[in-house]
């Protein structure tokens, strides 16, 4: 792997404002008054949107945390799938119809899913029309409504990105709509908030942001700033899944940032080959996408050597089982399938392996990688 840098950055926004710490999601009840504040002097809806993970509707008093008020709206996001622009779309309308046209602010709070939609209905309550048609680079042309993140499992980065990934419900594309707009306005980070993470769980989130960052490390188009995100997403996230007790609050805490500075690296660089097989898993199979990144990491021997190998210690040293041999035996159709999912993404592959990708990743090549899974 090359040292040179190649590639400079075109534009990157970063999150507004954020909060992180212990405590810090004590800080919320103040941030949504002062917008409803300043919504009511403007004359504007004072109502907030909150989308809240479906874990959280056990736990009592939550809405109180968050200074939800009669007249607010409060939508519980299952995560048995991920998201679909025919959700979306229904979410909006439900909005909508609820009289959230211009609500004062939309909060996401839980893992990737959440936030995802929480900055999808902010665009397009804002924007008008419909999810798939901003899937894409840069196709919204309004800031969204004000949108505020609160992850409580950390990962993905989708608390720091400038997109939110979602699955074409016709083409099966999956693919986010990327634009500064889609930026959350502030995030307020909170390692009390990941305690009651389930084990497996937290390893595989917890890994998208390992992984986002060995594969663009690993790439062709690098920059300084990309790098830069990288090297401490790495380095914070060996200090948690090579310790002892990767949930302590210390380690929670680390890897809350890894996550943040993991989704500012990809927001500055691509992602390489694991990344796409995972949409592949997602897209074909249904597996989840942190998950599903776990599973490719089977069949990564020869691609990061020496990652594949810390990956599957860290693996070890924590007692995650990672699923084993989902795709030994699929009919020539859903191969296909696979190979035409993972094959689409162009960007992330040349990146991985040069322009010349297509005739490195043959199917019989990408079908022996998924047998190795
Ligand atoms: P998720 O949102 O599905 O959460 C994983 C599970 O953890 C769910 O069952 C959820 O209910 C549970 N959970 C969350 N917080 C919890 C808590 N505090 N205690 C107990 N359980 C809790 O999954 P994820 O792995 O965070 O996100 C995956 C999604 O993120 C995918 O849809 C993926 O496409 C998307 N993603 C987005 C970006 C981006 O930049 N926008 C980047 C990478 C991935
Ligand atoms: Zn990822």
């Amino acid at each position: 792997m090359s040292d040179v840098l190649k590639t400079g950055i075109n534009q990157v926004r970063n999150v507004g404002r954020f909060n992180i710490g212990s405590g810090a999601f004590s800080e919320t009840a103040n941030l949504i008054e002062k917008k409803r504040l300043s919504a009511e002097k403007k004359g504007d809806q004072i109502g907030i949107v909150f989308l809240v993970d479906h874990f959280f509707r056990e736990h009592k008093g939550i809405l109180s945390k968050l200074n939800c008020l009669q007249g607010d709206a409060v939508e519980f996001i299952e995560t048995d799938t991920e998201p679909t622009t025919d959700g979306i779309d229904m979410l909006t309308l439900k909005l909508r119809n609820d009289g959230f046209t211009n609500p004062a602010a939309i909060v996401g709070m839980g893992g990737g899913v959440t936030m995802d939609h929480a900055k999808a209905v902010s665009n397009l309550l804002a924007n008008g029309g419909s999810a798939a048609q901003y899937q894409g680079w840069d196709l919204l042309t309004l800031p969204g409504i004000f949108k505020i993140g609160i992850p409580t499992i950390s990962g993905t980065g989708a608390e720091a990105t400038r997109t939110c990934v979602m699955t074409n419900s016709d083409t099966g594309l999956k693919l986010g709509m990327n634009s500064d707009f889609t930026v959350f306005d502030h995030v307020i980070m909170d390692p009390d908030l990941s305690k009651t993470v389930p084990r497996d769980q937290y390893f595989f989130t917890g890994m998208d942001a390992y992984i986002h960052c060995i594969e663009s490390m690993a790439g062709q188009y690098r920059n300084a700033m990309g790098d830069a995100y990288c090297r401490e997403t790495i380095n914070l996230c060996r200090q948690v899944f090579l310790s002892d007790d990767m949930q302590n609050i210390s380690n929670r805490e680390r890897l809350m940032v890894a996550s943040y500075l993991g989704g500012c690296a990809i927001a500055t660089s691509y992602v390489g080959l694991i990344h796409p097989l995972s949409a592949g898993l997602s897209v074909v199979l249904g597996i989840h996408h942190c998950i599903a990144n776990c599973i490719v990491m089977g069949a990564m021997e020869d691609y990061y050597p020496k990652e594949y190998d810390e990956f599957w210690e860290m693996s070890d040293r924590q007692g995650i089982v990672v699923p084993k041999g989902l795709c030994n035996d699929l009919d020539e159709a859903t191969y296909n399938a696979l190979f035409k999912a993972a094959i689409m993404h162009n960007k992330p592959l040349t990146n991985a392996l040069g322009e010349n990708y297509q005739s490195i990743m043959t199917i019989d090549r990408v079908i022996d990688l998924y047998k190795k899974m």
